[in-house]
């Protein structure tokens, strides 16, 4: 993509590495091990130390081993939201700037990049970040291209992740890098995502209906994979994990959680 533009995979997480004049500005460090091999990629590209890590969202599985980076000096950046619900974690370095509000425009060695939160979706204090000369987005979580919803989505409030999306979807960029899946997706992945959980919620709906008894799992479910199977089949763990998002979304609806 642009050549200061960079995507960190390690496992199922992957991050986004931007290397300015002045700089390197690193996204969630993932854990310990993973930005450990970061830092070492990272020296393969550039001398520029890492100046600043910007937290995502609260959940460890994203934001822990940020202390490699700490250690060289890095400044760690965090929505307040996230700070607050941050549970303490042995690997989690605490932010060392807060910031409250819709948006907050770091800059770095001529390059700009903005925090945008938004808002109830997934954990809290989510933000997502956009490059506006680059024209990309990073997104964590809420957007992973081509796949079902992550199992029975844990801390995800379906009806205002759907909200969310269609605030991602008004900004301006081109492209995405999805915190999980594939480097680069075209900014597209934001409405199919919201499609996706749009059709997910009426497809329980009309399940529950046919099946009348709103607590009927399995039939509930062998509805919904009928329904949506056309359209979203070839998704990835549309089998494995439709249950499991299915269960998510009459939860939603019965126990308004
Ligand atoms: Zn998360």
């Amino acid at each position: 993509m642009f050549d200061n533009v960079y995507s960190f995979r390690f496992f199922l997480h992957r991050n986004m590495i931007v290397v300015t004049n002045d700089g390197v500005i690193v996204t969630d460090p993932i854990n310990p091990a993973a930005a450990r091999n970061m830092l070492a990629e990272i020296k393969k590209i550039t001398d520029q130390p890492v100046k600043l890590v910007i937290y995502s969202h609260n959940h460890w599985d994203h934001i822990a081993g940020a202390k490699v980076f700490k250690d060289q000096g890095a400044k760690i950046i965090q929505h307040a939201l996230a700070a607050k619900a941050t549970r303490p974690s042995p690997i989690v370095v605490p932010a060392d700037e807060t910031f409250t509000g819709d948006t907050h425009v770091v800059t770095l060695g001529g390059t700009t990049l903005e925090l945008i939160s938004i808002g109830p979706s997934h954990g809290s204090g989510m933000i997502v970040m956009r490059l506006p000369k680059e024209r990309i987005l990073h997104t964590i979580d809420v957007v992973t291209p081509q796949r079902v919803a992550f199992r029975n989505m844990p801390d995800f409030f379906p009806q205002d992740w759907i909200k969310a999306l269609a605030k991602i979807d008004q900004l301006d960029f081109d492209r995405v890098i999805p915190g999980h899946g594939p480097p680069v997706a075209p900014k597209s992945a934001v409405a199919e995502q919201r499609q996706y959980l749009i059709d997910l919620t009426v497809a329980v709906s009309e399940g529950t209906k046919k099946a009348g008894n709103p607590f009927a799992f399995d039939t509930i479910t062998a509805s919904v994979k009928d329904d949506l199977r056309p359209k979203y089949g070839k998704w990835n763990l549309f089998d494995e994990w439709m249950g499991l998002n299915v269960d998510r979304i009459i939860l939603e609806q019965r126990i308004g959680w």
